[in-house]
């Protein structure tokens, strides 16, 4: 593929990062530069995105964007990232801010003119670089605007009536729903407001806009591809996406074993691998001295969380077990920041259980790596799951997960007790069911050691690694390219 491939995101490891979403901006470029394929990432300038580090620098002045009113213009900055050029867009009074999206007040009151802007700018931006791209593939609400934006340029403007557009939805829940008021701010014309469009129960819809008009959908796992086409995990849009199913696609995230892999973590005390799996231990000790747990959970499970402590993510599952779980004599870490009930909740629990349950509530890249390697089991009860890249991850760490068989968990762990299995998994998100099947690792890990050990093998020896994947997007691209 000659031309070029622009990916448009509001986040990308290690410039920014809120989730998954950013993880995989991270590593997707940069594995389909290594394949050959032209790739070039465009971001917002957050105010934490720093000039100092990996040589990034001013190169366009004033350009152009004109939406949402005109005439506003932005920065770019630019820098190469092991061979993928990065472009980010500056506008201090949109993007140089604490938080990516939200403050714990709730969100930011300008996000859809935020991403209207960002979306044009990246419009302009492409424009001024001179080159009409092969593809643009736009990610989650924050960019979705982009495939509606270049399906109506592509009837006037003959720059574009090459380029072909991708939607990945990196979760369905996520959809920049705002007023109808914000429609027009938008730039897109009067035809986009249909129920075939952007209009969504009276409001302006932004993923539905990717939805809509991409030339195709692809989203993070096969089995979530096809939960989204059900009223029951299709959040209102599983109309359109039936509606689009012949050009929906699922594929599965993969894992960055460059930035996950416990034989050189930086963040780790001390590294391990398949050869040697004895530094998991001392990890493990290292965490407990580092949270002030008790020292007698050496010799237990202990069992980690990292995620939104939101609903999805199943944190009050969690919550409602803990006093169970400390009938089985384990530790319990978890590490997220969300829901100030939730937070509030395993404060509380955190107090009652001193010395066994450690709760810190934040956002700490550094940490949720030593907690992968700390723990010896990894809890996941999300009530959905796109993907999910922490389990993939605490495969490698060698800490099998206790999950729900929802979207890409069901995809990525092999259920106990099948002779491969790599986890555990429970149907319904009941904290009945979680707790069960919380009992039956922990027992696993109690009462057959060898066994546990197997397990623990065949969960480090798992690779997602992005190679399949990106085959996968190459194809998809292909076939965009070929119906154009
Ligand atoms: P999602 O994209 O829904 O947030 P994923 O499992 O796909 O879930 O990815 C989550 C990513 O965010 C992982 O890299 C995980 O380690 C990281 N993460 C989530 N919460 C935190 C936190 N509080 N501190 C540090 N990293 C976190």
């Amino acid at each position: 593929m000659p031309q070029r491939i622009f990916f448009a995101t509001s986040e990308v490891y290690p410039f920014s990062k809120s989730g998954g979403l950013g993880d995989v901006m991270g590593a997707l470029p940069l594995a389909l530069h290594r394949t050959g394929a032209p790739v070039s990432v465009i971001s917002p300038f957050y105010g934490r995105v720093s000039t100092s580090n990996y040589h990034i620098r001013l190169t366009i002045s004033d350009l152009h964007v004109g939406h949402p009113w005109a005439p506003i213009t932005c920065d770019v900055y630019e820098t190469d990232y092991h061979g993928v050029s990065m472009y980010f867009i500056d506008r201090g009074e949109y993007f140089d801010r604490r938080f990516y999206y939200n403050t714990h007040k709730g969100d930011y009151f300008d996000n859809a003119e935020r991403f209207i802007f960002f979306c044009w700018a990246a419009v302009a931006l492409i424009e001024r670089l001179g080159e009409p791209p092969a593809i643009v593939h736009a990610h989650d609400w924050q960019t979705s605007l982009l495939p509606a934006y270049i399906h109506f340029l592509r009837q006037t403007n003959p720059f574009w009536a090459n380029t072909g557009t991708l939607c990945t939805v990196h979760n369905l829940a996520f959809q920049g729903r705002f007023s109808s008021r914000l429609f027009d701010a938008s730039g897109l014309p009067p035809a986009a407001w249909t129920m075939d469009g952007v209009e969504f129960y009276g409001d302006f819809n932004m993923l539905k806009a990717g939805i809509a008009y991409a030339d195709a959908v692809t989203t993070v796992s096969p089995s979530y591809a096809r939960e989204i086409l059900t009223e029951k995990y299709g959040c209102g849009l599983d109309g359109i996406l039936r509606h689009r199913e012949l050009d929906l696609y699922g594929i599965l995230n993969g894992a960055d074993y460059q930035v996950w892999n416990p034989e050189e973590d930086a963040f780790l005390p001390c590294h391990y691998g398949l050869d040697d799996v004895s530094g998991k231990q001392r990890c493990k000790e290292n965490l407990i001295a580092e949270l002030g747990l008790d020292p007698a959970l050496k010799e237990r499970p202990i069992l980690g969380f990292i995620g939104r402590m939101r609903g999805q993510k199943g944190v009050d599952l969690l919550n409602a077990i803990i006093p169970d779980l400390m009938e089985l004599d384990v530790g319990v870490v978890a590490l997220g920041e969300g829901n100030p009930v939730h937070e509030a909740r395993i404060l509380d629990l955190m107090e009652s259980y001193q010395g066994r349950v450690a709760a810190v509530i934040g956002y700490t890249e550094d940490l949720a790596h030593r907690m992968q390697a700390a723990s010896d089991i990894f809890l996941m009860p999300s009530r959905y799951e796109p993907c999910g890249l922490t389990q993939m991850y605490a495969l490698r760490y060698g800490a099998p997960p206790v999950a729900t068989a929802a979207g890409g968990l069901r995809d990525t762990i092999k259920a106990w007790p099948a002779d491969d299995a790599t986890g555990f998994i429970f149907t319904h998100s009941s904290p009945v069911e979680f707790l069960e099947a919380v009992r039956d690792a922990v027992s696993l890990w109690s009462s057959n050691p060898e066994s546990w050990k197997g397990m623990v093998r065949r969960a480090m020896s798992q690779s997602f690694t992005w190679d399949k994947s990106c085959r996968e997007y190459i194809e998809v691209y292909r076939k965009v390219r070929l119906r154009l």
